[in-house]
């Protein structure tokens, strides 16, 4: 089970959740023991899981990673983005997640957040449901 998302990013670096489309998508499978893979298939944007309970986090996560890592800098990438291209790799590009009962293993302070480092743009995002 195996299926495409797009997803429309606001701005350079835009921290989106998308724990209710993976669930969306999960309940569609009918799944329930197995393994939830979720896949972005671009170099300047991630993924990540951490808390969606308090939204400073995801404040607090953004403005750690732009000073860690600033637009302008001494890169060579002609580009011009090869802040986006480092905070992708920093994030990665997929998640694994257990699959218990029918429900995505998360803790309870958890989320999935989609990472646009290169925005505004439309993205997209893949979601493998893997029974077992
Ligand atoms: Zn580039």
């Amino acid at each position: 089970m195996f299926k495409t998302f797009s997803i429309r990013t606001n701005y350079r670096t835009d921290l989106i959740e998308i724990t209710d489309t993976v669930y969306g998508f999960l309940k569609e499978c009918k799944v329930q023991e197995g393994i939830c893979v979720v896949y972005v298939p671009h170099t300047t944007a991630g993924l990540f899981i951490n808390e969606n309970a308090d939204p400073d986090v995801v404040f607090d996560v953004k403005n750690f990673l732009e000073r860690l890592v600033p637009w302008v800098g001494d890169y060579r990438h002609t580009e011009g983005n090869a802040s986006a291209h480092i905070k992708s790799i920093l994030t990665g590009n997929s998640l694994t997640i257990p699959i218990q009962n029918g429900r995505l293993s998360l803790g309870r302070w958890q989320g999935i957040f989609f990472a646009e480092f290169d925005g505004p743009r439309e993205r997209k995002f893949y979601i493998k449901v893997l029974k077992g």
